[in-house]
Order: C-alpha cells, then sequence, then structure tokens
C-alpha cells in the first residue's frame, strides 16, 4: 500500500515530538527508552532490530532492511538519541515537551539530532508498509553517547560490533542547512572532522606564602602559558578540501569568514584551569585541560610536536583522550546526487562540501571504511539562528523547513537505495 505523503509528514513530526519527550540527557544518557520506542515502532512492521547495550541502559539501536543486491553495499542512516543538559529555567517551552509553538517544535533534540532520528525511523517504516525492497541494503542506527564522545555508542559498536555497522555509505548529522554568507545562500555538506587530542598540562614551582609575593609562581607560569596559548594561532594549512570549500565560497583563505577559520589550522584551546587549595597558600602545582583538534591528515603526534614549540619544553603534557580526524571523498554518486537534489530543492543555492570543526559518530563509522557524509537537511530563513540552537536554550526546528527537508532527504535516499518516491508513497 503507497503512503499518503502528508501522513507520512504527519507521522514523522510526531515521531520527533514523541522522541523530545523522552528525556535521554548524557549524563547519564539512559538512551535505553529511546531505543525501546524505535524498536516497537519498527518491530510493529516486522523490520528486524538489534538493541545493543554498552552499559546498562545505554543502549543502541539498529534495523536492518535487506536489499536484493547484495553487490550495492549498503547505506546506513545514522543518528544518536542522547542530547545535552538544559538549563531549564531559561527556556520559553517545556525542554521536554514536544510542543508546537510558532510552527516550531520546542525541545531539547529537536535540531540535535532527534529530527534526523526520526526522518530515518519514518523512512524505514514507509519502505515497509509499502511492500517496496530497495535494491541497496539499508541500515538504520540511532546510538547512545555521542554528546559525551562516543565511547558507549559509536565508538563501541565499531570496536565491539562493526558487523552492525559496516556500510558502504553513512548519511549522519551536521550538513544540508541553509548557511547564508552575504545575499547567497549555501548548503554545507560535511564530508570531512577534525580528530581531537585532549591534553592536560601541568606545571609545578616552589609553593610559598602568600604574604611573599614572587613572580615564579606555578600560578603566573600557567597565566603566562595559557595567554601564549590564546596569541599564538597554530600554523594555518589549507587542505585540499578547503581550498575547494573556499574556491566555492569565492574566498582566499587569508579572507575566510570566521565561521570557516578554525578549518584552516589546527588548534587548541584551554577549557579547564586549576590552581591553589588556600587563600595565602602559594601552591606548588597548577594545570589546565587543553581541548585540542586536528585536521584530516594530521596525526597527535605531530599535533603534540606542534603543542610543545608554543608552551616550551618545561611543562608535562598528558593526553587524556584522543580520537583520529577523518575525510570521505566528495567524488562519488552520492554527494553528486545530494548536490544535485538539494540545488534543485533550493534554486540558486549552492551544495558546498566542509570540514566539521567538531567530532561526531562518523569518524568512528568511517574507520570501518565508509563513506560518511553530515546530509540532515532543513531549509532556514535567514533570521533563524539556527547555530546558535545547537545545545543552546529554546532549541526547536521550524516545521516547513524539515518538512522541506523531509523531502529532499527522502528523494535522495531512495534514490541512492535504486528506488523511487512513487514506489512508496502516494
Ligand atoms: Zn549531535
Amino acid at each position: 500500500m503507497k503512503i499518503p505523503w502528508e501522513t507520512f509528514e504527519r507521522e514523522t513530526i510526531d515521531h520527533l515530538r514523541a522522541l523530545v519527550r523522552l528525556n535521554t540527557t548524557n549524563p547519564p544518557g539512559n538512551e535505553r527508552i529511546a531505543a525501546d520506542y524505535l524498536a516497537a515502532a519498527l518491530g510493529a512492521e516486522a523490520i528486524p532490530t538489534v538493541i545493543a547495550e554498552s552499559a546498562p541502559t545505554r543502549s543502541n539501536l539498529i534495523a536492518r532492511i535487506e536489499g536484493s543486491d547484495s553487490e550495492l553495499a549498503p547505506l546506513m542512516l545514522s543518528s544518536h538519541t542522547d542530547v545535552v543538559p538544559v538549563e531549564a529555567a531559561r527556556w520559553s517551552h517545556d525542554p521536554f515537551g514536544g510542543e508546537i509553538a510558532d510552527g516550531c517544535v520546542w525541545g531539547r533534540g529537536a535540531i540535535d539530532m532527534k529530527s534526523k532520528c526520526a526522518m530515518d525511523l519514518g523512512i524505514a517504516l514507509a519502505l515497509r508498509r509499502a511492500g517496496a525492497t530497495p535494491r541497496r541494503t539499508l541500515i538504520i542506527a540511532a546510538v547512545a553517547d555521542e554528546e559525551a564522545g562516543s565511547e558507549l555508542g559509536a565508538r563501541w559498536l565499531v570496536e565491539h560490533r562493526p558487523e552492525l555497522v559496516r556500510a558502504g555509505f553513512v548519511l549522519n548529522e551536521t550538513g544540508g542547512f541553509t548557511l547564508f554568507l552575504g545575499e547567497r545562500r549555501f548548503y554545507p555538506i560535511q564530508v570531512a572532522e577534525k580528530g581531537f587530542v585532549t591534553v592536560k598540562m601541568t606545571i609545578t614551582a616552589s609553593p610559598g606564602h602568600g604574604s611573599m609575593p614572587r613572580a615564579d609562581t606555578a600560578i603566573a607560569w600557567m597565566a603566562d602559558l595559557i595567554g601564549r596559548l590564546t596569541r599564538h594561532p597554530m600554523r594555518r594549512r589549507v587542505t585540499p578540501l578547503m581550498r575547494r570549500t573556499l574556491a566555492e565560497l569565492g574566498v582566499t583563505p587569508e579572507k575566510a569568514p570566521p565561521l570557516f577559520r578554525p578549518m584552516l589550522s589546527n588548534t587548541v584551546t584551554p577549557t579547564i584551569v586549576r590552581a591553589g587549595y588556600k587563600d595565602n597558600v602559594i601552591p606548588g602545582e597548577a594545570w589546565a585541560i587543553l581541548d585540542g583538534r586536528t585536521l584530516p591528515g594530521e596525526d597527535e603526534r605531530a599535533f603534540m610536536a606542534e603543542l610543545r614549540e608554543i608552551v616550551g619544553p618545561e611543562p608535562s603534557l598528558e593526553v587524556v583522550k584522543s580520537a583520529p580526524p577523518a575525510e570521505s571523498s566528495a567524488d562519488t554518486d552520492l554527494f553528486r546526487l545530494i548536490k544535485a537534489r538539494t540545488e534543485a530543492a533550493d534554486p540558486g543555492a549552492r551544495v558546498i562540501p566542509w570540514m566539521l570543526p567538531g567530532a561526531t559518530d562518523s569518524k568512528f563509522y568511517a574507520q570501518l571504511g565508509a563513506v560518511c557524509y553530515g546530509f540532515a537537511p532543513v531549509r532556514l530563513e535567514s533570521r533563524m539562528p539556527f547555530g546558535a540552537l545547537y545545545h543552546g536554550n529554546d532549541e526547536r526546528m521550524p516545521i516547513d523547513g524539515m518538512l522541506w527537508g523531509l523531502r529532499l532527504y527522502t528523494d535522495v535516499v531512495l534514490e541512492f537505495l535504486g528506488l523511487r518516491r512513487e514506489n512508496v508513497f502516494a
């Protein structure tokens, strides 16, 4: 039975609202409630699912619809079901209410990223209800713990249950939203993301009495190091991808808009500083956490060498955690399909490949050989502060923009699976 398009739209918005109402704030996560919700919906259409728990209540849901052509590499639609904490008092609507107001679905996760989770679910359900068999196998992954570094989600799956998430292609978050630069509209598609190296920097100096001032204390030294890190950007290196992105924007690296600057070098940002324990004691130690980010093509050792050049030989530098960068080629049929369909859906706009300065689950799926793109399309009005709503107060998804994205996303996914919209929708 073909699915009326309006039914598909309404159900997808309903799934988003239901998912927002499930409080999966990480920590502690408790993604099991989201996995159970998805498993019940998929199970009602007899779609096989696996729930893999990396720890109690930390559930990863994987569903699979086999394609008819085993020569084609599977397509995985991926999302994470955890969300970041809220400051509830600063919201204008209940962050876990899933309310509709002012044309938006409000709530934590409405953008990041229960909306894509709802779209992935909706597509799987529609395929099965319409009795459509894709040529290419479709995998749905809705996983835990992305917001805390993926240890119990994508990273765990790749290390412990790779057979569940091995795919040729992955469509994940961060890409496909309208980016306004001057008068022009772009749709960035994430093809690369930076790695991270979190470093604890410790310095020691002789302690003393607070009444006896000195210049060579651990605190003064730390202040100097923080100043040096802030004043000395790491060296600029324009990767081939960023050369292409900037060329599409029509700017030189020197003139890159602020949004793009973190993509032109490794970066290091002090995020925690600690020293001292009593008001009249000069402490003998100070430490800081440095949030380091590495460009594709750079490794941890090169990053640490560059950091060492800035801070000098004395401080102790200890890597707390790290994960490598990832980059997929933009020279694939899937990228060309995304580009063609997106540019047709918003005439005058251009698709550009881009690099995320942050991290997503894609870096782990890429380790299994998948080509990973950020494509969760939403059309935005220029006044929508979309970027600020990621992890911000009053996170909300504009319904019109999401439904525009749903149509585009569904067209891209169905075509890549070897189907057409008419095979599934009335
Ligand atoms: Zn996210």
